[in-house]
């Protein structure tokens, strides 16, 4: 049996979770306060995801950038790649929250989309 140890980020409390581990199943979590610390454990040792936030280049804007993130978690494995693939991304103003900037970024399925206006 192995142990990780991790600290839960689903709120500010960050318990210390013990996942302990037979190979790559999931014996047992502890330290979680609540339900959210135990999927979260699981899913971190299993597959782990995470939402990207970064912001791209306006052309024509009341503001040079705007802000994005990807709609849904991504793997923890295509981050750098998904922060490279917005690197040289501009779009042309006006820019609405919600609007998609990059389908399917680098072969996840999840796209990218602003979370501010600029006019
Ligand atoms: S286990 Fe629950 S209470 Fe503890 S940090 Fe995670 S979400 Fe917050």
């Amino acid at each position: 049996m192995e142990e990780r140890y991790l600290t839960c980020i689903g709120c500010p409390m960050g318990c210390a979770l013990t996942v302990t581990m037979n190979g790559n199943e999931v014996v047992s979590v502890t330290g979680n306060t609540c339900k959210r610390g135990d999927d979260y454990a699981r899913k971190e040792v299993t597959n782990p995801t995470r939402i990207v936030t970064s912001t791209v280049k306006v052309l024509n804007g009341s503001a040079e950038t705007v802000s994005v993130k990807t709609k849904e978690d991504i793997p923890k494995g295509k981050i750098f790649e998904c922060v490279k693939a917005l690197k040289g991304v501009e779009v042309k103003a006006p820019v609405h929250i919600g609007d998609v900037i990059l389908s399917n970024v680098v072969d996840t399925g999840v796209d990218i989309v602003a979370t501010k206006d600029v006019n």
